[in-house]
Protein backbone atom coordinates (compact mmCIF):
# COMPACT_ATOMS: atom_id res chain seq x y z
CA UNK A 1 0.00 0.00 0.00
CA UNK A 2 0.72 3.70 -1.19
CA UNK A 3 -0.98 4.77 2.26
CA UNK A 4 -0.03 8.40 3.47
CA UNK A 5 2.69 8.96 0.49
CA UNK A 6 2.24 11.79 -1.88
CA UNK A 7 2.74 11.05 -5.76
CA UNK A 8 3.14 14.30 -8.27
CA UNK A 9 2.67 12.94 -11.78
CA UNK A 10 3.61 15.58 -14.97
CA UNK A 11 1.00 15.55 -17.20
CA UNK A 12 -2.01 13.86 -15.43
CA UNK A 13 -4.78 15.67 -16.60
CA UNK A 14 -5.45 13.12 -19.53
CA UNK A 15 -4.15 9.49 -20.96
CA UNK A 16 -1.21 7.92 -19.29
CA UNK A 17 -0.53 10.33 -16.66
CA UNK A 18 -4.15 10.04 -15.57
CA UNK A 19 -4.56 6.32 -15.33
CA UNK A 20 -0.91 6.00 -13.31
CA UNK A 21 -2.30 9.10 -10.96
CA UNK A 22 -5.64 6.78 -10.96
CA UNK A 23 -3.74 3.44 -10.04
CA UNK A 24 -1.07 5.53 -7.80
CA UNK A 25 -4.61 6.81 -6.09
CA UNK A 26 -6.13 3.24 -5.27
CA UNK A 27 -3.16 1.90 -3.64
CA UNK A 28 -3.83 4.78 -1.22
CA UNK A 29 -1.37 7.68 -2.36
CA UNK A 30 -2.34 11.52 -2.25
CA UNK A 31 -2.05 13.15 -5.71
CA UNK A 32 -0.67 16.32 -7.01
CA UNK A 33 -2.07 16.57 -10.62
CA UNK A 34 -0.53 18.58 -13.16
CA UNK A 35 -1.15 19.20 -16.91
CA UNK A 36 -3.80 21.65 -19.00
CA UNK A 37 -7.30 21.60 -19.70
CA UNK A 38 -10.95 23.37 -18.98
CA UNK A 39 -10.94 24.24 -15.09
CA UNK A 40 -14.14 22.40 -14.57
CA UNK A 41 -13.21 19.18 -16.20
CA UNK A 42 -9.71 19.30 -14.07
CA UNK A 43 -12.31 19.40 -11.16
CA UNK A 44 -13.55 16.60 -12.24
CA UNK A 45 -10.60 14.69 -12.02
CA UNK A 46 -9.68 15.63 -8.68
CA UNK A 47 -13.33 15.39 -7.18
CA UNK A 48 -13.36 11.76 -8.36
CA UNK A 49 -9.74 10.73 -7.28
CA UNK A 50 -10.67 11.89 -3.80
CA UNK A 51 -14.20 9.71 -3.89
CA UNK A 52 -13.24 6.96 -5.67
CA UNK A 53 -10.34 6.05 -3.67
CA UNK A 54 -10.54 8.19 -0.15
CA UNK A 55 -7.36 10.47 -0.57
CA UNK A 56 -6.54 14.25 -1.38
CA UNK A 57 -6.06 15.30 -4.81
CA UNK A 58 -4.48 18.85 -5.78
CA UNK A 59 -3.92 20.28 -9.27
CA UNK A 60 -0.97 22.49 -10.25
CA UNK A 61 -0.96 23.55 -13.60
CA UNK A 62 2.76 24.62 -14.09
CA UNK A 63 3.60 24.54 -17.53
CA UNK A 64 6.25 21.94 -17.75
CA UNK A 65 8.67 23.96 -20.63
CA UNK A 66 9.15 26.31 -17.87
CA UNK A 67 11.50 25.99 -14.71
CA UNK A 68 10.57 28.21 -12.83
CA UNK A 69 6.82 26.95 -12.79
CA UNK A 70 8.33 23.51 -11.99
CA UNK A 71 9.71 25.03 -8.92
CA UNK A 72 6.37 26.81 -7.49
CA UNK A 73 5.01 23.02 -8.31
CA UNK A 74 6.84 21.45 -6.02
CA UNK A 75 6.87 23.57 -3.46
CA UNK A 76 3.09 23.31 -3.52
CA UNK A 77 3.42 19.64 -3.17
CA UNK A 78 5.68 19.73 -0.44
CA UNK A 79 3.41 22.81 1.62
CA UNK A 80 0.16 20.44 0.70
CA UNK A 81 1.47 16.95 1.59
CA UNK A 82 5.28 17.85 3.49
CA UNK A 83 6.89 15.46 0.43
CA UNK A 84 6.94 14.16 -2.89
CA UNK A 85 7.37 10.45 -2.30
CA UNK A 86 6.52 9.63 -5.74
CA UNK A 87 7.59 11.30 -8.91
CA UNK A 88 6.37 10.35 -12.11
CA UNK A 89 7.57 12.48 -15.37
CA UNK A 90 4.93 11.64 -17.92
CA UNK A 91 4.22 14.64 -19.53
CA UNK A 92 4.46 15.33 -23.16
CA UNK A 93 4.10 16.11 -26.46
CA UNK A 94 4.57 14.92 -30.19
CA UNK A 95 5.44 16.56 -33.28
CA UNK A 96 5.84 15.07 -36.51
CA UNK A 97 8.25 15.88 -39.60
CA UNK A 98 10.98 15.46 -41.16
CA UNK A 99 14.22 16.57 -40.23
CA UNK A 100 14.81 19.81 -42.65
CA UNK A 101 11.26 21.06 -42.01
CA UNK A 102 11.13 20.35 -38.35
CA UNK A 103 9.81 23.81 -36.84
CA UNK A 104 12.50 25.09 -34.62
CA UNK A 105 10.42 26.19 -31.58
CA UNK A 106 8.41 22.51 -31.78
CA UNK A 107 12.14 20.53 -31.33
CA UNK A 108 12.78 23.21 -28.01
CA UNK A 109 9.41 22.74 -26.68
CA UNK A 110 9.45 19.03 -26.72
CA UNK A 111 13.05 18.81 -25.26
CA UNK A 112 11.98 21.26 -23.06
CA UNK A 113 8.55 19.17 -21.90
CA UNK A 114 9.46 15.46 -22.56
CA UNK A 115 13.26 15.60 -21.32
CA UNK A 116 14.30 18.62 -19.33
CA UNK A 117 11.35 19.07 -16.86
CA UNK A 118 12.14 15.72 -15.82
CA UNK A 119 15.65 16.86 -14.34
CA UNK A 120 13.96 19.89 -12.88
CA UNK A 121 11.47 17.94 -11.09
CA UNK A 122 14.06 15.05 -10.29
CA UNK A 123 16.65 17.97 -8.67
CA UNK A 124 14.43 19.23 -6.54
CA UNK A 125 12.39 15.78 -5.26
CA UNK A 126 15.92 13.78 -4.55
CA UNK A 127 17.34 15.83 -1.88
CA UNK A 128 14.23 15.26 0.54
CA UNK A 129 13.85 11.42 -0.75
CA UNK A 130 17.62 10.95 0.05
CA UNK A 131 16.96 12.58 3.68
CA UNK A 132 13.88 10.03 4.31
CA UNK A 133 15.83 7.11 2.36
CA UNK A 134 12.52 6.14 0.26
CA UNK A 135 11.57 7.34 -2.73
CA UNK A 136 10.55 6.39 -6.68
CA UNK A 137 11.11 8.07 -9.85
CA UNK A 138 9.39 6.47 -12.68
CA UNK A 139 10.45 8.36 -15.87
CA UNK A 140 7.59 7.50 -19.00
CA UNK A 141 9.83 7.27 -21.78
CA UNK A 142 8.57 5.47 -24.75
CA UNK A 143 9.61 2.37 -27.51
CA UNK A 144 10.87 5.65 -28.66
CA UNK A 145 13.39 5.72 -26.27
CA UNK A 146 14.88 2.14 -27.70
CA UNK A 147 14.32 2.56 -31.30
CA UNK A 148 14.01 5.43 -33.45
CA UNK A 149 11.33 6.26 -36.06
CA UNK A 150 11.35 8.53 -38.98
CA UNK A 151 9.78 11.96 -38.63
CA UNK A 152 10.09 11.69 -35.25
CA UNK A 153 13.60 13.51 -34.39
CA UNK A 154 13.00 15.72 -31.63
CA UNK A 155 10.86 13.19 -29.46
CA UNK A 156 13.01 10.03 -30.36
CA UNK A 157 16.00 12.15 -28.99
CA UNK A 158 14.24 13.60 -26.01
CA UNK A 159 13.19 9.73 -24.97
CA UNK A 160 16.47 8.46 -25.89
CA UNK A 161 17.53 11.31 -23.84
CA UNK A 162 15.53 10.00 -20.45
CA UNK A 163 16.76 6.39 -20.71
CA UNK A 164 19.79 8.59 -20.20
CA UNK A 165 18.78 10.44 -17.41
CA UNK A 166 16.85 7.79 -15.79
CA UNK A 167 20.32 5.63 -15.90
CA UNK A 168 22.22 8.14 -13.99
CA UNK A 169 19.61 9.22 -11.64
CA UNK A 170 19.37 5.06 -10.70
CA UNK A 171 23.71 5.13 -10.03
CA UNK A 172 23.25 8.68 -8.09
CA UNK A 173 20.44 6.61 -5.94
CA UNK A 174 21.93 3.14 -6.22
CA UNK A 175 22.77 2.86 -2.00
CA UNK A 176 19.74 4.26 -0.81
CA UNK A 177 15.95 3.66 -1.01
CA UNK A 178 15.54 5.69 -3.99
CA UNK A 179 15.20 4.05 -7.28
CA UNK A 180 14.42 5.41 -10.46
CA UNK A 181 13.55 3.66 -13.69
CA UNK A 182 11.61 4.40 -16.81
CA UNK A 183 8.58 2.51 -18.55
CA UNK A 184 8.79 2.14 -22.47
CA UNK A 185 5.44 2.50 -23.66
CA UNK A 186 4.54 1.61 -27.24
CA UNK A 187 1.08 2.69 -29.04
CA UNK A 188 -1.33 3.75 -26.21
CA UNK A 189 -4.67 5.62 -27.46
CA UNK A 190 -4.12 8.84 -25.83
CA UNK A 191 -5.24 11.40 -27.61
CA UNK A 192 -1.71 12.19 -28.22
CA UNK A 193 -2.26 9.15 -30.56
CA UNK A 194 -5.52 9.92 -31.81
CA UNK A 195 -4.11 12.94 -33.48
CA UNK A 196 -1.90 10.48 -35.26
CA UNK A 197 -4.33 8.39 -36.40
CA UNK A 198 -6.24 11.61 -37.99
CA UNK A 199 -3.75 12.49 -39.72
CA UNK A 200 -3.22 9.49 -41.11
CA UNK A 201 -6.74 8.51 -41.91
CA UNK A 202 -6.69 11.97 -43.53
CA UNK A 203 -3.38 11.53 -45.72
CA UNK A 204 -4.71 7.81 -46.90
CA UNK A 205 -8.60 8.55 -47.13
CA UNK A 206 -9.30 5.27 -44.61
CA UNK A 207 -11.24 5.36 -41.64
CA UNK A 208 -10.64 6.26 -37.87
CA UNK A 209 -10.28 2.55 -37.94
CA UNK A 210 -8.37 0.84 -41.00
CA UNK A 211 -5.58 3.62 -39.73
CA UNK A 212 -5.49 2.52 -35.93
CA UNK A 213 -5.02 -0.66 -37.19
CA UNK A 214 -2.43 0.27 -39.86
CA UNK A 215 -0.49 2.26 -37.03
CA UNK A 216 -0.59 -0.72 -34.31
CA UNK A 217 0.42 -3.63 -37.18
CA UNK A 218 3.66 -1.32 -38.65
CA UNK A 219 4.94 -1.21 -35.07
CA UNK A 220 3.22 -3.35 -32.82
CA UNK A 221 3.37 -6.90 -32.87
CA UNK A 222 0.61 -8.02 -30.81
CA UNK A 223 -1.94 -5.51 -33.17
CA UNK A 224 -3.62 -4.29 -29.72
CA UNK A 225 -2.89 -0.75 -27.87
CA UNK A 226 -1.53 -0.89 -24.87
CA UNK A 227 -3.51 0.68 -21.81
CA UNK A 228 -3.20 3.35 -19.44
CA UNK A 229 -4.50 0.88 -16.74
CA UNK A 230 -1.80 -1.54 -17.69
CA UNK A 231 1.21 1.10 -17.54
CA UNK A 232 -0.37 2.15 -13.94
CA UNK A 233 -0.32 -1.36 -12.71
CA UNK A 234 3.54 -1.19 -13.75
CA UNK A 235 4.22 1.80 -12.39
CA UNK A 236 2.45 0.45 -8.63
CA UNK A 237 4.85 -2.46 -9.03
CA UNK A 238 7.85 -0.15 -9.32
CA UNK A 239 6.63 1.66 -6.13
CA UNK A 240 6.34 -1.62 -4.12
CA UNK A 241 8.91 -3.07 -1.71
CA UNK A 242 9.49 -6.22 -4.58
CA UNK A 243 10.79 -3.36 -6.76
CA UNK A 244 13.48 -2.20 -4.36
CA UNK A 245 16.07 -4.00 -6.73
CA UNK A 246 14.94 -2.42 -10.16
CA UNK A 247 17.05 0.73 -10.53
CA UNK A 248 17.75 2.17 -13.73
CA UNK A 249 15.68 0.14 -16.15
CA UNK A 250 13.99 0.84 -19.13
CA UNK A 251 11.11 -1.51 -18.98
CA UNK A 252 9.45 -2.02 -22.17
CA UNK A 253 5.16 -2.20 -22.41
CA UNK A 254 4.82 -2.55 -25.86
CA UNK A 255 3.25 -5.33 -27.37
CA UNK A 256 6.07 -6.41 -28.86
CA UNK A 257 7.29 -3.09 -30.25
CA UNK A 258 11.15 -3.56 -29.55
CA UNK A 259 11.49 -7.14 -29.45
CA UNK A 260 11.46 -7.38 -33.64
P1 LIG B 1 -1.80 13.08 -23.67
O1 LIG B 1 -1.74 14.12 -24.73
O2 LIG B 1 -3.04 12.28 -23.47
O3 LIG B 1 -1.43 13.72 -22.26
C1 LIG B 1 -0.36 14.60 -22.11
C2 LIG B 1 -0.49 15.31 -20.79
O4 LIG B 1 0.61 16.22 -20.66
C3 LIG B 1 -1.76 16.14 -20.67
O5 LIG B 1 -2.20 16.08 -19.32
C4 LIG B 1 -1.28 17.55 -21.02
O6 LIG B 1 -2.07 18.57 -20.46
C5 LIG B 1 0.10 17.52 -20.40
N1 LIG B 1 1.01 18.51 -20.95
C6 LIG B 1 1.34 18.74 -22.23
N2 LIG B 1 2.19 19.77 -22.31
C7 LIG B 1 2.40 20.19 -21.06
C8 LIG B 1 3.17 21.24 -20.48
N3 LIG B 1 3.91 22.08 -21.23
N4 LIG B 1 3.15 21.40 -19.15
C9 LIG B 1 2.39 20.58 -18.37
N5 LIG B 1 1.64 19.58 -18.86
C10 LIG B 1 1.65 19.40 -20.18
O7 LIG B 1 -0.55 12.14 -23.97
P2 LIG B 1 -0.16 10.66 -23.50
O8 LIG B 1 -0.19 9.81 -24.69
O9 LIG B 1 -0.88 10.26 -22.28
O10 LIG B 1 1.38 10.90 -23.17
C11 LIG B 1 1.92 10.90 -21.86
C12 LIG B 1 3.39 10.52 -21.93
O11 LIG B 1 3.51 9.20 -22.43
C13 LIG B 1 4.22 11.40 -22.86
O12 LIG B 1 5.50 11.63 -22.29
C14 LIG B 1 4.34 10.56 -24.09
O13 LIG B 1 5.49 10.88 -24.83
C15 LIG B 1 4.43 9.18 -23.49
N6 LIG B 1 4.11 8.09 -24.40
C16 LIG B 1 2.90 8.02 -25.02
C17 LIG B 1 2.64 6.95 -25.88
C18 LIG B 1 1.32 6.78 -26.57
O14 LIG B 1 1.23 5.91 -27.45
N7 LIG B 1 0.31 7.54 -26.25
C19 LIG B 1 3.62 5.98 -26.08
C20 LIG B 1 4.84 6.10 -25.45
C21 LIG B 1 5.07 7.15 -24.60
Amino acid sequence: SLQGKAALVTGSTSGIGLGIARALAQQGAHIVLNGFGAADEIKALQIALQKDFGITAIHHAADMSRPAEIAAMMQVAVEKFGAVDILVNNAGIQHVANIEDFPIDKWDAIIAINLSSAFHTTRLALPAMKEKNWGRIINIASAHGLVGSAQKSAYVAAKHGIVGFTKVTALETAQTGVTCNAICPGWVLTPLVQKQVDARAANEGISNDEAKKGLLSEKQPSGEFVTPEQLGALAVFLCSEAANQVRGAAWNMDGGWIAQ
